[in-house]
């Protein structure tokens, strides 16, 4: 048995084990062209099949309708934050729901075209809760919003309705959870918290949006490259996608989205009960209501004890339970492939530390 550690990273995380030992057997010789996967040219039979059944099984998976595009771009969360402003700021304004860290950088690449707003902020309680009221201004182009906030532990638990076309970046949440598509004129995605490694953006636009698309634009910030040719205009990360092709796979041997989302409530209940029950020792940063399956973020009241209990945790073999850099505190990250078994061990380890340390 190989030892693996109990990952708790928000990204890159842990990965399917069963698509690591896929990759890692098919390695030297794929699909028997005595090459491997990232050997072989991007035009070659083999990719090309692989290209169109990775996005078939996405469509299948998140039952995306026909008239959204999907697409395999590079530079990460990040290049989205400002593609999707050069793309789409064709009016005075663009609106962003300010729900943390991410949100607000994307913000922030928007202000270079324009008026980018905020509609609504959870800024005043250290963002630890969805906004539920929005202020709208004339002349919006869209409405940017955070699925899923990764370093504050909040997540919207239904998505709102607006009047304004919607892009959402889902980087740290997406196949984790049934979305309707088609509530939605933008998704993004990096691959690296769900779904493989980091190098790929999963995006799926409706075709009547990308019709809106700013065209005066370097070919590379265009989405109109992508689309018109099929994400191969230039080399497509070619290993990111097959990861993503296996992880699909594996979504899909375990049940699909609607399994793997119970699953994932399931795990994260387990380390939430833990906070709950542990009166007060542990204090979740998130409202209830408002509270990530994939990002579990607490502190603990005694905040010496904080380093201690990352320490500790750590040297236990439970990986990447400190806070993100900019907030501090503890975090788990239970995305898609963390087992339960990790979740239920660490959970045993909160409770055992709180025994050890509460008189
Ligand atoms: C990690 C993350 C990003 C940044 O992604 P990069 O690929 O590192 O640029 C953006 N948005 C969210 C919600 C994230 O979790």
């Amino acid at each position: 048995m190989i030892k693996r550690a109990y990952n708790f990273n928000a990204g890159p995380s842990a990965m399917p084990l069963e698509v690591l030992q896929e990759a890692q057997a098919e390695f030297l010789n794929y699909a028997n062209t005595g090459m491997s996967i990232i050997e072989m040219s991007h035009r070659s039979p083999e990719y090309d099949t692989l290209h169109k059944e990775t996005k078939d099984l996405l469509r299948e998976l998140m039952e995306i309708p026909e008239d959204y595009e999907i697409l395999f771009i590079q530079g990460g969360g990040s290049t989205q934050f400002l593609m999707t402003a050069a793309n789409f700021f064709n009016k005075e304004r663009a609106a962003y729901i300010n729900t943390g860290v991410w949100s607000k950088k994307a913000m922030a690449e928007a202000k270079r075209y324009g008026e980018a707003y905020e509609a609504a902020s959870s800024a005043d309680r250290n963002h630890c809760y969805i906004p539920q009221e929005f202020t709208f201004k004339p002349e919006t182009a869209y409405v940017h919003i955070t699925s899923n906030n990764t370093i504050y532990g909040t997540e919207y638990p239904d998505f709102p309705k607006f009047d304004v076309p919607v892009i959402c970046d889902m980087s740290s949440d997406i196949l984790s959870r049934k979305v309707n598509v088609a509530d939605f004129d933008l998704i993004y995605a990096g691959a690296q918290k769900n779904l493989g490694p980091a190098g790929v953006v999963i995006v799926i636009a409706k075709k009547a949006f990308l019709a809106t698309a700013n065209e005066d634009l370097p070919t590379m910030l265009k989405y109109s490259t992508f689309t018109e040719n099929d994400s191969l205009y230039n080399t497509p990360p070619v290993f990111c996608i097959y990861m993503v092709n296996k992880t699909l796979h594996w979504i899909k041997r375990q049940g699909g989205v609607e399994v793997v989302a119970k699953n994932n409530a399931e795990k994260a209940q387990v380390i939430y009960d833990v906070i709950d029950n542990s009166n007060g020792f542990f204090i979740g940063h998130a409202d209830k209501e408002y509270r990530s399956k994939m990002n579990i973020t607490f502190n603990l009241a005694d905040k010496d004890l904080e380093k201690d209990f990352v320490a500790k945790a750590k040297a236990a073999g439970f990986i990447g339970v400190g806070g993100h850099r900019l907030v501090g505190g503890c975090r788990a990250s239970t995305y898609n492939a963390v087992p339960m078994e990790a979740c239920q061990a660490l959970a045993e380890f909160m409770k055992a530390y709180q025994a050890e340390h509460s008189k």
